[in-house]
């Protein structure tokens, strides 16, 4: 049996913003400040599953005070984006890699998997309502926000019952201001990201709360960004903040691009997946591999690590120019965006503006 096909109802809404409003945002909208005037909403409950589905004008949602999420954390979300493409069209960048990543998030929340068409069809109707949203100046695009949380009222412990998934959009410039500006990180030797077994691999809620107090931590330490170690001997490279890593090793056509492998407490970030494909269409080899501190630290004493950078949706690729903890600091390569960093950040980019072929298939064009 094939699961019926959930029909959306589409009320748009009738007090849009006023074109010259829009485009003063567009003109700077920096990053998760403005919303656009449309958001999808779907419903589910226990027996009847998904259904409720509706296009509508952006508004807050009213919520009851006992309702599980605020209590229990059921909450988990994606972030992808839609780009201007050169003949004026929109397209999103591997919209099912997000509803699968979506799902499997679902599953380790004891959530309810919102099936991929379903997903991919949200965003497709919210991108094309609101397309005019969508700003066209070199590297800006349309952040979109898919998100579900539980939606029953109660205090009691145990999956709740009933759930709310939501697309909501924002236009969106440069993730951190000034660039390609080298990030310095602290090495976060006290406060762990995931631990094996627990919630790594989910994009939950709960994974951001309790990182903000490293994220403290770094500010303090007078760093833009944490990196997180494994949990158990406090050793292993996992990620920065909210975006995956990359180590370059060697220089020129012969690098070799290295991540740090998929042991379950990593995010599998799809800019990660993507940029494994995209320095070998450059001609890298790429490698999945540990990346202990002390190797990080010899590589860039011996020059053998050139560059170093993070990945994600939101930054795209943000180099790390400078790494602090409790016992060293060090300057990665010259301290500056590395050759092979902005390469790969240009190929990428260009892929997604369309400004590149699209040789993988990646780019879901929307209407
Ligand atoms: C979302 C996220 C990433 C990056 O994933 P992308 O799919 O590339 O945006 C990396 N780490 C964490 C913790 C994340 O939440």
């Amino acid at each position: 049996m094939t699961t019926p096909r959930i029909a959306f109802d589409l009320k748009p809404s009738a007090h849009p913003l006023p074109a010259a409003e829009r485009e003063a945002i567009l003109a700077n909208p920096g990053f998760g400040r403005h919303f656009t005037d449309h958001m999808v909403t779907i419903r589910w409950t226990e027996g009847r599953g998904w259904h409720d589905a509706q296009l509508r004008p952006y508004a807050p949602l009213e919520m009851d005070p006992a309702n599980m999420t605020l209590h229990y954390a059921q909450s988990i979300f994606e972030g992808l984006k839609a780009y201007r493409q050169p003949d004026g069209g929109v397209a999103t960048f591997r919209p099912e890699e997000n509803a699968r990543r979506f799902q499997r998030s679902a599953r380790r929340m004891a959530m309810p998997e919102l099936p991929v068409e379903t997903f991919v069809e949200a965003i497709d109707l919210l991108v094309g309502q609101d397309r005019a949203w969508v700003p066209g100046e070199g590297e800006q695009s349309l952040y979109l926000r898919p998100f579900m949380f539980a939606n029953e009222v109660g205090l009691g412990v145990r999956p709740a019952g009933e759930y709310l998934f939501m697309v909501i959009a924002s236009p969106a410039g440069a993730y951190f201001a000034g660039g390609v500006k080298p990030v310095t990180v602290w090495l976060s030797e006290e406060y762990v990201r995931a631990a094996p077994g627990g919630t790594g691999e989910a994009k939950c809620a709960g994974n951001y709360a309790a990182s903000l107090v490293a994220q403290a931590e770094a500010a303090r330490q007078g760093c833009d960004q944490v990196v997180w170690l494994d949990a158990v001997e406090r050793r292993w490279i996992e990620e920065m903040g909210g975006m995956n890593l990359y180590f370059v090793r060697g220089t020129g056509p012969d690098a070799v691009i290295e991540t740090p492998e998929l042991t379950g407490t990593l995010l599998p970030g799809i800019t990660r997946l993507s940029l494994l494909q995209v320095a070998e269409d450059l001609g890298h080899r790429t490698a999945e591999v540990r990346i202990s501190t002390d190797d990080w630290r010899a590589g860039n004493a011996d020059g053998s690590l050139s560059e170093v950078f993070a990945c994600g949706t939101a930054a795209v690729i943000t180099p790390v120019g400078a790494v602090k903890s409790r016992r060293a600091s060090w300057t990665v390569g010259s301290g500056e965006p590395g050759p092979v960093t902005l390469r790969l950040r240009e190929r990428l980019l260009a892929i997604q503006t369309g400004r590149a072929e699209d040789t993988h298939g990646w780019m879901h064009r929307i209407g």
